[in-house]
Order: structure tokens, then sequence, then C-alpha cells
């Protein structure tokens, strides 16, 4: 509890003594202990509070300790707490029943995993059975996971030092306007340029050894980068064109953080595979999966699917993800992402352009959105280099020890601030945090050379 210097020392010394941490050099960090997680905020030891505006990794969408989640758990807990996957559930396949009720016309399934790196990774291998192809297409400024051929797909520097797991996978570039690879000057070129870059990939690759091609609907950690307009289309026409798999990767933004329950639904497109994961429960319990088509469900009807969790479908993870769909309804989450969106954020970010010069871009949707920090508007020099750290990434971390000092926790990736908060934000917190940002981006435009 606050206050307790003993608690907080042991809870630091067997974390330091004792854990080992995602993506770190384990001499080099400092874990922040946590106490106590309530709605959009969490306090540490000393009873510091702050603003969660990353939900933890962009998963807590319902926020901490939401009545409805918590009681699903330990109603399903006190009930039938595990059950293997090859016997039938009531949760599991209630959860089943509704993911596929909300999603793409055709869906015919649902596979669970225990994550969103695992969804990816059996997407891949449903696809690969499917068509009988091997290549996979992924593009570069994306995050997939971190298992073998999830992190060969991942088009970050976190794939770097892990060398080429899967040796059939091949990136290309997706639109991203404000850093064109493509020279492009307005939306519509940089979506026909995209699309021409990617069919001449698929040629030169040679169609028939393509399985699928994987995007993220909306790139997440990697930008927040919206697809330009007739994009999503032009690469559904692509797969159909040469019998490749759509697979969206629906991890980070599926569950309503773009205000749809899937992005791909603001696209008005189909895919043939869709993974998620966070969102789906908020991770209260890990859980992740694959909606499946009709047709790639079709394939697995006399032949067995060769692959398989002790957990998939893990009914205190299931019971959680049917509360998800239950306190979505009861609460408006859709229509009040939408609607923060547009009518609170939006708005505000335009304002933080005007008034900062660090402010090279703004971009995203509902409760998602990123804010390109620059040190020249002309040039579009970012404020920090690509993939900086240590003395390289000051200035961006400046810029977060601003926001921390204030009481925000945001979300950062090189040189952009992005706004991910729970979905259940109320309007006046999220105007507090967008007022700490304006203070904070005032740290940032102290670097500005141009
Ligand atoms: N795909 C996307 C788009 C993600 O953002 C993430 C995680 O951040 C993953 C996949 C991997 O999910 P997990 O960490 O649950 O394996």
């Amino acid at each position: 509890s606050f206050g307790d210097a003993e608690a907080q020392a042991e809870v630091r010394d067997n974390d330091r003594q004792y854990v080992f941490h995602s993506w770190s050099a384990q001499g080099k960090i400092n874990p922040l202990p946590v106490a106590k997680g309530e709605g959009v905020r969490f306090w540490d030891y000393d009873g510091n509070e702050y603003l969660d505006f990353s939900s933890q990794l962009v998963n807590l969408n319902l926020g901490h300790q939401h009545p409805g989640l918590v009681k699903a758990i330990q109603d399903q807990a006190g009930r039938l707490a595990t059950i293997q996957p090859s016997m039938a559930n009531d949760a599991r396949g209630e959860l089943a029943k509704r993911i596929v009720e909300h999603s793409f016309e055709g869906a015919r399934s649902v596979f669970f995993t225990n994550g969103g790196a695992d969804a990816n990774e059996y997407a891949i291998r449903m696809a690969r059975h499917h068509t009988g192809r091997q290549k996979v297409l992924a593009r570069y400024r994306s995050y997939h996971g971190s298992t073998a051929t999830a992190i060969t797909m991942t088009g970050d520097p976190r794939r770097w030092t892990n060398g080429v797991i899967d040796a059939n996978i091949v990136h290309f570039f997706g639109p991203y306007q404000y850093r064109s690879e493509f020279y492009s000057e307005t939306p519509e070129q940089e979506t026909e340029r995209a699309l021409e870059h990617l069919e001449h990939t698929i040629q030169l690759e040679g169609p028939n050894t393509i399985a699928a091609i994987i995007l993220e609907t909306i790139t997440g950690t990697n930008g927040v980068l919206v697809p330009t307009p007739g994009y999503l289309a032009g690469v559904r026409e692509l797969c159909d064109k040469y019998g490749i798999m759509m697979i969206c990767d629906e991890v980070m933004v599926g569950f309503g953080r773009v205000g749809e329950w899937f992005a791909y639904q603001a696209f008005d497109i189909t895919p043939d595979l869709v993974t998620f994961a966070k969102g789906v429960n908020s991770g209260y319990v890990p859980l992740g999966g694959v909606v499946i088509s009709e047709a790639i469900h079709d394939t697995f009807v006399e032949r067995p699917f060769p692959g398989g969790l002790t957990y998939s479908g893990h009914p205190l993870a299931c019971a959680a993800g049917i509360a998800t769909f239950d306190i979505f309804e009861e609460e408006g989450i859709l229509e009040r992402v939408r609607d923060l969106g547009e009518r609170v954020i939006a708005p505000r970010l335009a304002e933080f352009a005007e008034k900062h010069p660090s402010v090279g871009e703004f971009r995203g949707r509902g409760l998602f959105w990123a804010l390109e920090l620059v040190l020249d508007r002309e040039t579009r020099e970012p404020l920090v280099p690509f993939n900086a750290a240590g003395d390289a990434a000051a200035p961006m971390n400046a810029v977060v020890a601003a926001c921390k000092d204030a009481g925000l926790s945001p979300f950062v990736h090189f040189n952009r601030l992005q706004i991910a908060p729970p979905l259940i934000v109320s309007e006046e917190d999220l105007v507090k945090a967008l007022d700490i940002m304006d203070e904070a981006l005032t740290v940032a435009d102290g670097y500005y050379t141009g």
C-alpha cells in the first residue's frame, strides 16, 4: 500500500533479483513498482498518481479493475477454472460465437491463442496449408510479435538482431504520406504508388509462391499509420487477383481502439484471416486468436489442422472476453470512442500543431493518435533519429519526463508521442491529459532548430 517503504523495497528487490524482463538489458533497467490500478489511473508506492495513456501496452481497453471483467473472471473461476481445448466449453463457445457475429461476412470460426504473436503464427500456418504456398509478404514499420515467424515478419528494429528465423518472409513498403517512399504529393498518389510497388513485389517474388499478405489494419506502435484512401481495398484486389490470403493484424487496433469492433470495418474490406488479442479482454487473462473465413475453415473440415495449444480458449480468458462484449454494449464504448476522438482529440491536436513548431504532423482515429515530433518542419527531420537510444533519445526522454512529472504516463516510440488511453476515459481526464501534453510539447519546442 501507499507509503509502505518496506513493501516497495521488497517488490523492487525481488524484481531486480529474479525477474528477467522483455526487450531489456537486465542491468540497465529500473521498473516502477506499481501499488494499485483503477480505471484510467495507477499509483506507485509513494502515492504518485499516473494517468495511463498507453493503456499499459495498448491492451487495457476497459481500464484497470473494471468490475464487470473482475466479476466475470471470479464467477468463471468458481465454476470451472480450466478445461483442455479438445472438450467443448460454454465460455469458449459463447465468445467464439460473439466474435464471429461481429466479424466480416463469411467469417466462420475462431482459433484461440495465448496472445498476439501466436495468433499471427497460426494465421500464417493456416494460410500456408490452405494455399499450399510458403512465402508471406509483410510491411516495413510493423510489429507482429516476438515468436519465430512473427518477429521475422516484424518490420522494425526488434527484428534486426534476431536474424531471419523464417526464410519465407519478404518485406514491402506501405503508404506513409508524411514520409513517402514514393515521392507522392497527395494521399491518392500515395495509394496508387504503394499499390503499384506491392504488385511489383508480388510479381518479382512469384505470385504462385505467396500464401499471404499480412498487415496491421492501422499500424500501431510504428506510428498510428492510417491507410490512405483506397489502399486496403487495393490490397484486397491484389490478393484476389493472385490467390493470396489477406491477413489483418488487429492485435492492437481491434476491439474498439479506433471506434469499430475491428478497424477493417472502417475501410469496408473483407479479410481472409483476422488476428486479435489485447483488447478482446483487456489482457486481464492472456488471450488472442484468429478469425477464420469459411474457405480456410473448409480446408480443415476433412484434413486435420496441424497445430494446437494447451490453453486454447481458456475459460477464464473467454469469460472476460464475453464480459467485454457486454460492457461495450452497456457503456456504449464504440460511440464514445468515436465521439471523443472527433470532438475532443482531433481539434485539440490541430491546436497543438498551430502552437508548437515541433509538431510536424498529427494523425489517428478514435482513441488512437500520434504526434510526429520534428526538429524542422521543412526537412521533417525527426526530433530524435530513427531507433534512437541513450543520449540520442534525450529530447524524447525529456518530453516523457515532463509528462510523468505532471502525472501522465504516455506512449512514446522513436520521435512520436502517441495517445492510447483506456476507452472508458472520461472527457475530463482526457482533457487533463491533453493539457499535460500541451505543456510537455514546449519541452520538444525547445529543441526545434527550423
Ligand atoms: N501484433 C501487433 C499489431 C501488436 O501490436 C502486438 C503487440 O504489441 C503483437 C502483434 C504481439 O502481441 P503479443 O505481445 O500478445 O504476442
